[in-house]
């Protein structure tokens, strides 16, 4: 086997054993394949081995990609921060967005999936800033219920809201899980308050704590590094 063969072998291997450490069926858990700074080549391999949902983190690196694999089964999760003036390169690319944390964006990316076709709908996904980092983006928790209100009085016809994102913090697993935990209790909370019947997703977890995620709940797992090896640029 190639080293990304035997590399997505074990993440799906370990993927099931947390899973299964945790008494739920792996079947509940989706791996995305983080493919940002990655070659056009190494998605098309990965492809090849059956993986369908990609990541990626700026348009400019997604539309080196997306539109050459349009034939393929592909989806795309865009998961980086999103200037509300590039929200128009979403529609017809990208079919989630998990790093939805203003109305501005929410707004402009509504807006863009109605011009470009008034069926079409994005699975839209609120990050939130558990950990309360000052170098991170997203909602702070205390101000999540208010912003899913805001959100659903715009009615926002191009969006499907789908549930919570999050990211843990570097070096620190006991923080991780539990601002792991704490994003599955804001889930389960606005879930039932705003009678969302379809925000089921909790998008945590990466490649150096994936497992942690899914044993608290983790729909979806984001994993770049360990499909796919180190980055040639650390700092991305
Ligand atoms: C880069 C990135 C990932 C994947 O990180 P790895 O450590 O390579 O698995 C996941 N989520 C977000 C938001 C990212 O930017």
């Amino acid at each position: 086997m190639t080293e990304l063969a035997d590399n997505y072998k074990r993440v799906i291997d370990l993927i099931a054993a947390s899973a299964e450490k945790t008494g739920r069926s792996p079947e509940q858990i989706r791996l995305i394949a983080v493919s940002k700074t990655r070659s056009l080549e190494e998605v098309k391999s990965l492809l090849s081995l059956g993986q369908q949902a990609f990541a990626e983190n700026t348009i400019q690196d997604a539309m080196t990609k997306i539109p050459a694999l349009s034939s393929t089964p592909a989806q795309w999760h865009f998961i980086g921060h999103l200037q509300s003036k590039k929200a128009k390169f979403i529609p017809g690319y990208f079919q989630w967005v998990h790093s939805i944390d203003s109305m501005k964006l929410a707004e402009k990316l509504s807006r863009a999936m109605q011009q470009y076709s008034v069926t079409a709908v994005l699975n839209g996904l609120i990050q939130v800033n558990v950990s309360r980092e000052v170098s991170k983006s997203g909602v702070l928790t205390d101000e999540l219920a208010g912003f899913i209100e805001q959100l659903l009085q715009a009615n926002l016809p191009g969006i499907h809201w789908r549930g919570l994102m999050t990211i843990g913090v570097n070096g620190d697993e006991t923080r991780t899980r539990h601002a792991f935990i704490q994003l599955r209790q804001l889930q389960q909370k606005c879930r039932a308050e705003f009678n969302l019947k379809t925000f089921d997703q909790l998008s945590m977890g990466m490649s150096h704590d994936y497992r942690i995620a899914i044993e608290e709940g983790a729909t979806m797992v984001r994993v770049g590094t360990a499909i796919f090896g180190l980055r040639g640029n650390l700092l991305t």
